[in-house]
């Protein structure tokens, strides 16, 4: 530890931008809680301090979630016992080391992964490192919401903190023992530390935004970086809503594709269809706020944000295996559906849209499942660890 701080390492991989920005929104709960007293580092493990390929994770996770096949081969690749020991052994004899001595360098006072592959390696390291045994406490946050590979649970840490039901069964399913297992939601941003679902905050939003008020309003995102065919989709929906008649606002959140947000600029919009296409954004707690639902890929983070402002979630696509139980987990919720079809998601949205009754139910069902206090609680849950050695309550 540095002076009279505590140290605390995160160990993460930039494989989508959900690990890093999980960690980001613990670290600031952190220093709000404990202003001054905690001094966190984040580090992107594989790429800064594995060999190769491994160092190359991130690149090649890019390249894979834009090709579905590949995806689902590693996906089941290591999902399979046989093949996951042998990635197993094979990572451990190349990085050990490596990582062994990131470790020992940052001088944790507790470690926290957020990512599904730094739980095996960094665990044996510290073991070695506190002389045999591990004394440093070692936390994993789970940051996928509605299914997750199976690395991300083992029974060896101190704590596994998951984000739904559906993860706390699987997080028992792969030994990790009861008591080890502490439910409280996903790690947000500040702006999703509370609930925004009422009309007044609504209308308040579109006015700062510059959006129309007292129309309803959709919401199309497509991850950072603007993914699972988002021009289609805007597209298809802006005509439903066109034909629709009634007047209407769509917001169309690019990320970084740049090429998608000039061609949805100069595109004509039905008249009664009010467009905003944007690049990436830094508020979208505010646009989040303003709209009256969403059309999104399943990506864990953009659900649970959205259900902490009371958005009914339309899910357009999911990467196999590992965004499959994030469509369970808004359809089971009862606040959303799974709509492929770009013609068929435009439908949707219209009857969302013509019937304020559903609209209110799903909204309702929405907020029913956000968990806005989860990143502070289990900063907490951290702090009590760190401080007083104090074990996080049960839920
Ligand atoms: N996001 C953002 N600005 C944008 C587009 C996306 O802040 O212009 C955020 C979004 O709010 C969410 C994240 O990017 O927090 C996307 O995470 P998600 O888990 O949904 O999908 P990923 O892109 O990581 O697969």
């Amino acid at each position: 530890s540095t002076g009279k701080k505590k140290k605390v390492l995160f160990l993460m991989s930039d494989t989508g931008g959900g690990h890093r920005a999980s960690s980001k929104a613990l670290v600031n709960a952190l220093e709000r809680l404990y202003p001054g007293k905690i001094d966190a580092e984040i580090v992107d493990i594989w790429t800064e301090h594995a060999g190769w390929p491994y160092k190359n994770f991130v690149p090649y996770y890019a390249v894979m979630a834009k090709r579905t096949w590949m995806w689902r081969m590693m996906w089941y690749y290591g999902r399979f016992w046989p093949t996951r020991k042998l990635q197993e052994i094979a990572t451990r004899i190349q990085c050990s080391r490596r990582f062994g001595k990131c470790i020992a360098d940052a001088k944790p006072d507790l470690v926290v992964s957020v990512h599904p592959l730094c739980q095996d390696i960094p665990l044996r390291q510290l073991a070695k490192i506190d002389g045999g045994s591990r004394k440093t406490p070692f936390v994993t946050v789970v940051t996928d919401l509605g299914s997750a590979h199976n690395t991300w649970f083992d029974g060896r840490g101190d704590y596994t903190f998951v984000p739904s039901d559906a993860l706390e069964k699987m997080a028992s399913r792969c030994g990790v023992p009861d008591d080890k297992i502490i439910k409280r939601g996903l790690p947000l941003r500040e702006g999703f530390w509370d609930l925004a679902g009422s009309e007044k905050i609504k209308e308040a939003t579109r006015n700062k935004l510059g959006l129309t008020t007292g129309v309803p309003t959709a919401l199309v995102v497509g991850g950072g970086d603007g993914v699972g065919g988002i021009a289609k989709v805007a597209t298809a929906l802006g005509d439903a809503l066109g034909e629709a008649k009634d007047p209407s606002g769509l917001v169309v959140v690019c990320g970084k594709n740049a090429q998608v947000k000039k061609e949805l600029e100069e595109r004509q919009w039905p008249d009664n269809v009010k467009p905003t296409i944007l690049g990436f954004v830094d508020n979208m707690d505010e646009w989040m706020a303003a709209s009256d639902c969403i059309v999104t890929k399943a990506g864990p983070g953009t659900i649970a944000e959205a259900a902490t402002r009371g958005l009914p979630c339309l899910l357009s696509s999911h990467l196999p295996g590992q965004e499959a139980g994030n469509v369970k987990f808004v359809v089971e919720n009862g606040f959303g559906a799974f709509v492929k079809k770009p013609a068929k998601i435009g439908e949707t949205i219209a009857k969302w849209f013509s019937d304020l009754n559903l609209r209110e139910r799903l909204s309702s069902k929405a907020l029913e499942a956000a968990r806005p206090s989860a990143t502070l609680d289990i900063a907490r849950d951290i702090g009590g660890l760190l401080f007083e050695g104090k074990a996080p309550q049960q839920a």
